[in-house]
């Protein structure tokens, strides 16, 4: 009895260790047993690598949107395995449809990341006289916009665990389809770009809006302004801080990642169609510190920190932005916090004088020092 089954263990041992010494490659692979998929537009390759899935790249009838083939000329190597697993995850996310995909019943271009699904019909959109597609055009969202998930991860010591739900952008061609979409998910009927806040952050535009007109930097800037404005009302507790009290908080922070991103700053917090003014071309140091010390009696924070999202002035976005620009660079470790009070309707005055050991007064003095010391007198000229 004791001899059969020894024999019988052998065979299975000799196979496993006969199974991992096979998947060795070989040079044509550089010993990976897998080469590159060479179906896909070179300037996409980069970034079809940072998305955990593209509707577009899952397409390929070869790499099945892996951008990894199996090498020709041995039978495997060590990221064999890695490849295969791959792709049967992007052939999952493939196969379920979306609950935008569900409800128009038919297939959108898809482009998700850790934080963000970007989707929509748009087909092609514009910068100057270069022509790019609606596929490219996600990607640069979704790739910015994680630029500002890990700005506001860092800031508030965020983690996966502290978002409810990705932050959902959808880019139309076409009006109907927007209309459509925001009278069934997000219960209104705007015309230009709609957002929803807190609760299943959702961003809709239309692309071909008057406003917009298909140009890719407004869309692409405008993309990724709304994903900061997403990121921190979904954050900790799903509640939406601008219409409540913490507006400045909510403009300043969705400005600040905008502006770190692109430089500049090119939305407002209010509809973007009937809105279209900006304080000093949106670029705002040189000018904010001009406008402070030339009022130094004035007294700003009590009454900025009362306003809501949807009924501050150009000046007061920018105001917040320059606050929140200061508690970020010298209060970091307070951003959380700070935060979390707001979304439970904790005064400023009490968040203040709890975590910056500061009254009004005080808060603003150092804000206004801050600023004088270290914005520049003049905005540096840049090449654009
Ligand atoms: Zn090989
Ligand atoms: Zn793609
Ligand atoms: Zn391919
Ligand atoms: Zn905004």
């Amino acid at each position: 009895m004791v001899g059969a089954f020894l024999l019988s263990l052998v065979p299975f041992f000799w196979q496993d260790i006969d199974s991992v010494s096979i998947l060795e490659g070989c040079r044509k692979c550089d010993f990976r047993g897998v080469v590159v998929c060479k179906n896909h537009p070179k300037e996409l390759v980069e970034m079809e690598s940072q998305v955990e899935f593209c509707s577009v790249a899952a397409q390929c009838e070869d790499c099945f949107g892996s951008f990894l083939l199996a090498c020709a000329k041995c039978e495997g190597g060590p990221q064999t395995d890695s490849m295969l697993k791959r792709r049967e995850v992007i052939a999952q996310h493939a196969q379920e449809a979306s609950a935008l995909e569900k409800f128009l019943e038919s297939s959108l271009i898809r482009v998700q990341t850790a934080h963000i699904h970007v989707s929509g019909n748009l087909e092609e959109v514009r910068n100057k006289k270069k022509r790019i597609s609606g596929h490219a055009f996600m990607h640069h969202v979704a790739r910015d916009g994680e630029r500002v998930a890990t700005l506001v991860n860092a800031h508030f010591g965020a983690k996966p665990k502290h978002y409810r739900s990705p932050m959902f952008l959808w880019f139309w061609e076409d009006l109907e389809t927007h209309r459509n979409v925001i009278g069934h998910f997000l219960g209104s009927g705007t015309a230009g770009d709609f957002k929803w806040l807190g609760k299943d952050p959702r961003f809709s535009v239309h692309c071909g809006d008057e406003t917009f007109g298909f140009d890719a930097v407004t869309l692409h800037t405008l993309g990724v302004h709304n994903v900061g404005h997403m990121l921190v009302s979904n954050l900790f507790t799903e509640v939406w801080i601008g219409d409540m009290g913490g507006g400045w908080f909510d403009s300043g922070s969705a400005h600040w990642y905008e502006e770190a991103v692109f430089q500049k700053v090119r939305h407002h917090c209010i509809d973007e169609i009937a809105y279209s003014a900006n304080y000093s071309n949106g670029l705002w140091r040189a000018a904010l510190r001009k406008h402070l010390a030339r009022n130094d009696d004035s007294v700003i924070l009590p009454s900025l920190v009362r306003k809501l999202t949807g009924s501050m002035s150009a000046l007061e976005h920018a105001l917040s932005w320059s606050f929140y620009d200061w508690l970020v660079n010298q209060h970091p470790s307070k951003l959380a916090p700070i935060l979390k009070g707001l979304k439970k309707r904790t005064p400023e005055r009490d968040l203040f004088s709890e975590y910056l050991e500061m009254n009004f007064r005080q808060t603003e003095e150092a804000w206004r020092d801050w600023v004088g010391e270290n914005y520049p007198k003049k905005e540096p000229s840049r090449r654009r």
